[in-house]
């Protein structure tokens, strides 16, 4: 049988991942970090450090990985899937949100809150908004393109340089909250008087957690709050508010690429450290400090590759 096995890994096993499989590896899907082929089991780690394991030996790798130290965040023996959205949730209208950049070392935080309502569906349809990981970039910006002009959305840019000022006080769950908020807050007043009758989060984190960090903030949107992972599968808003999100991320890397004269990756792999070396020697660490998620531990890295 089919099996899809979702680990979240830690930086350390992704990169003890990445050792295991590299021999393995075949052409890298957008937004994930790597891919391999091994028999009876394709391994995906996304920039999210999600690992997903699908195939008939799924559960019996990932299992082995599970051991030394991973979570699993779901499991599914089929394409079935449960959540709490009730049944014709579809068919809603509804605001969606999402959010981009927080798995990749370099580039922005983006979050977006769409809002759909059934007269927009067919054009989304038509336009083929769906799932963004299995978009490429080229459709993503496309799409996105038009669909700006049709569906009511906010979006918020959180830059490199305001996401290491509020990094310490904030947790990145925390800053997700506030910004998420804050686009569907600003969102609902620009659709007044129309009210949606669900608004659906795709899922960073356990609702009594968001609802938690809500509490701090100053513009609470409390109701009708929705949540799911994979949040584009169960609608379009959500799976709009993800394209306008990823359309903005590439074009924050592209023009930071313009900016710097080479190559800003997305992602928080070896290719990170490079690019994030080069900039230390451009302009050292307040240079580095406008382009990227000084935290993470590419920083060390990129300080190693130029110490050495
Ligand atoms: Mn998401």
């Amino acid at each position: 049988m089919q099996q899809t096995i979702t680990l979240l890994a830690s930086d350390k096993l992704i990169s003890e991942l990445t050792t295991a499989y590299e021999s393995y590896f075949q052409k890298t899907p957008p937004y994930a970090l790597f891919q391999a082929k091994i028999p009876g089991v394709v391994i995906t780690a996304y920039q999210s450090k999600k690992v997903v394991f699908q195939g008939v030996n799924a559960e019996k790798e990932a299992a082995m990985w599970e051991k030394r130290g991973a979570n699993t965040t779901q499991k599914k023996q089929s394409s079935s899937s449960s959540n709490s959205l009730p049944k014709d949730f579809a068919s809603w209208n509804v605001v969606g949100s999402d959010e981009v950049g927080n798995g990749s070392y370099l580039g922005p935080v983006v979050v977006c809150a769409a809002y759909v309502d059934d007269t927009h569906m067919p054009l989304l349809k038509e336009l083929g908004v769906k799932d963004s990981k299995m978009l490429t970039d080229h459709d993503i910006k496309r799409i996105a393109k038009e669909i700006i002009h049709v569906i009511p959305y906010r979006k918020l840019v959180l830059t490199p340089k305001k996401y290491n000022e509020i990094q310490p006080e904030y947790n990145v769950n925390r800053m997700k909250v506030a910004l998420h908020n804050q686009a569907i807050y600003l969102l609902m007043q620009d659709i007044s008087p129309i009210t949606p009758k669900g608004i659906l989060i795709d899922q960073f984190t356990p609702e009594s957690n968001y609802r938690k960090y809500l509490s701090k903030e100053q513009n609470q949107v409390t109701k009708p709050l929705y949540f799911t992972t994979k949040g584009e599968q169960y609608h379009l808003s959500v799976a709009t508010a993800s394209i306008i999100c990823r359309a903005e991320f590439l074009t924050s890397l592209e023009k930071a690429s313009q900016e710097l004269g080479f190559t800003i990756p997305s992602g928080a792999g070896q290719k990170s450290d490079t690019a994030a070396a080069n900039i230390i020697k451009k302009g050292g660490m307040p240079l580095l400090e406008q382009y990227a998620k000084v935290h993470f531990a590419n920083t060390q890295k990129a300080y190693h590759l130029i110490n050495r």
